[in-house]
């Protein structure tokens, strides 16, 4: 078999060895079911199971509260900026939600729930700032909660917890009590770190994230929504996008995505078995810290981010000569690293340090990162 590549791929991404194995051991006959998971019923006493495994394993994980549903849905993050505004926006009222705004994905939820109700930005970082006397960059950094602008009458404040693109990560996120909006719940998109550390999900009425990253194969988004929230949906909600509907089916009131659900119950298990979401924080801490370090050390390459508020999975970078751009992926696609190039639209180069690239993954890079720079410095 042909090395694995270490894969820096923003999502899909890399998934753990192990699980992979896992999966092909069991393609042809799921634990003496005489099938795959692909061919089972998504009613049957072997796919409920999986299923059921996968919810409970993810409560452990997360040490989720009874109160909380969680849904394993179709859509990704994309699906939800519309299907949360479907569910929750109309719950007092007439529909309206807050946005607070760090980057593309956040502002994609915001535009994306003007089509359901009033929208309002309660925070940007979308223009240049001065912090500590450094300028930040548009999308850059994190406005300070005490100047974000909560509407009390909303039905949610959303944000993006990890920004994939730009690399901006909240470390941690304020009560709206705090903020003067003690009814306003948080929804959050956690997809791209997604049980990459230890979060209090009790601290906020949703979260969301799509599989893709740290969680699984694309197909499944992980849903999470305290029950008090659930069952006030607009009348325009589909039925299979209500999530009164998909919480009372457990997973269940359509044919859910049988075979991402089930590969994310294997990640799950990983998780479990690799020291849980504390686990994967120390090793996240020690992989982020490694590549950081080193791209402070050295003018050659640059991360334009806050630093408190870098994002332990997502880190773009760029070269201070752009020229240098293709030799430099062209040289990590012979030295084994594939998919670092940054997304179009900030160019440079992303490098995705999520939960299944190993140590081993990050000090390959920075190799390549030294031997580029002594080649071309
Ligand atoms: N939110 C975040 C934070 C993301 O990273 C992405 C995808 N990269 C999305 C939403 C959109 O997800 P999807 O492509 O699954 O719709």
């Amino acid at each position: 078999m042909m090395a694995r590549p270490w894969n820096f791929s923003a999502g899909p991404s890399v998934l753990p060895e192990v699980v992979l194995q896992q999966a092909a051991a069991e393609m042809l006959d799921w634990h003496g079911s005489g099938m795959s998971v692909m061919e089972m019923s998504h009613r049957g006493k072997h796919f409920v199971q999986i299923c059921d495994e996968a919810e409970s394993d993810l409560r452990d994980l997360l040490g989720l509260p009874a109160d909380y549903a969680v849904m394993f849905m179709q859509g990704g993050g994309s699906g939800e900026n519309a299907i949360v505004p479907m569910n929750l926006m109309g719950r007092r009222g007439a529909p309206a939600a807050d946005f607070v705004v760090t980057g593309h994905w956040s502002k994609r939820s915001y535009k994306e729930a003007g089509r359901y109700g009033s929208t309002h930005i309660a925070a940007s970082s979308d223009h240049a700032t001065q912090i500590d006397g450094r300028e930040q960059g548009p999308l850059t950094w994190v406005p300070p909660a005490n100047t974000w602008q909560v509407r009390k009458e909303s039905a949610y404040l959303h944000l993006c917890s990890n920004e994939t693109i730009g690399g901006v990560e909240f470390l941690d996120w304020p009560d709206t009590a705090d903020l003067g909006a003690p009814d306003v719940p948080l929804v959050i998109d956690a997809s791209s770190h997604f049980l990459s550390r230890p979060m209090d999900v009790s601290r906020c009425g949703m979260m969301y994230a799509g599989a893709q990253k740290n969680a699984g194969p694309a197909g499944v988004t992980m849903v999470i929504a305290r029950r008090d929230l659930i069952g006030q949906a607009l009348p325009i909600c589909p039925s299979a996008f209500d999530y009164a509907n998909v919480a009372a089916e457990h997973s269940r009131y359509n044919t859910p995505p049988t075979f991402a659900i089930y590969i994310a119950g294997l990640v799950f298990k990983w998780v479990k078995a690799n020291g849980g979401v504390a686990g994967m924080e120390a090793a996240n801490k020690a992989k982020a810290d490694l590549l950081y370090g080193y791209l402070d050390s050295t003018s050659f390459y640059r991360n334009p981010i806050h630093a408190p508020v870098r994002s332990r999975m997502n880190v773009p970078f760029v070269l201070h000569d752009e020229s240098l751009n293709d030799a430099f992926l062209k040289g990590a696609e012979a030295a084994g690293l594939t998919q670092l190039k940054g997304h179009k639209s900030v160019g440079g180069m992303r490098a995705s340090i999520y939960n299944a690239l190993p140590l081993e993954g990050v000090t390959a890079l920075v190799e390549y990162l030294k031997e580029f720079e002594r080649r071309h410095g």
